[in-house]
């Protein structure tokens, strides 16, 4: 088991981490579910930031600053939106916890929480999410033990059983 990566049942919102990390669309202009969420939580300050950023590409990866989260930093990524996964969607999903990942670090951001990118509207299905995200984010971290601690903050019971799963299933 990787000590490093956790799952928590719980919102993504009210988490004092470093990072977190927001399923966002590619306008990075806000939407519904966690993104929605976690602009409602930030403030209208955010949204300030992200008209500055001219969006973002799926599988890339933004920052902005957290304002009235707990967290530091808020993270936006665009995950594919699933059309039956031969629009490489695998790849592009693993892309987003890598270039998520990859921006923390830069940042010297130590503690990094995730939703379940890509698993609500978008419709990536939760088990071969669930296994694309946790291997992703342990190849990452075996590069960089400069990062401590990575949860997928799951928002329902079934999501955090398939991350446990997929966590449990890195040993062997
Ligand atoms: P996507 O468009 O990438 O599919 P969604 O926001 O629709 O993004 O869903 C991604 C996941 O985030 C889903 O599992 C959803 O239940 C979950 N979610 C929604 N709100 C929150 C929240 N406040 N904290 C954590 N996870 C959340």
């Amino acid at each position: 088991m990787n000590e490093k990566i956790k799952t928590i049942l719980g919102d993504i919102t009210k988490q004092n981490v470093d990072a977190i990390v927001n399923a966002a669309n590619t306008s990075l202009l806000g939407g519904g579910g966690v993104d929605g969420a976690i602009h409602r939580a930030a403030g209208p300050e955010l949204l300030a930031e992200c008209r500055t950023l001219n969006g973002c590409r799926t599988g890339e990866a933004k920052i902005t600053k957290g304002y009235k989260l707990p967290a530091k930093y808020v993270i936006h990524t665009p995950g594919p939106v699933w059309h039956g996964g031969s629009k490489n969607e695998p790849q592009l999903l693993a892309s987003c916890y890598r270039s998520c990942l990859t921006l923390a670090v830069e940042n010297g951001c130590k503690t990094v929480d995730f939703p379940s990118i890509s698993t609500g509207v978008y419709h990536f299905p939760l088990e071969k999410a669930s296994v694309i995200a946790i291997n992703t984010i342990a190849d990452f971290l075996k590069a960089h033990p400069e990062i401590e601690q990575v949860r997928m903050v799951c928002f329902d019971e079934k999501t955090k059983v398939h991350y446990d799963r997929a966590i449990a299933a890195l040993e062997g």
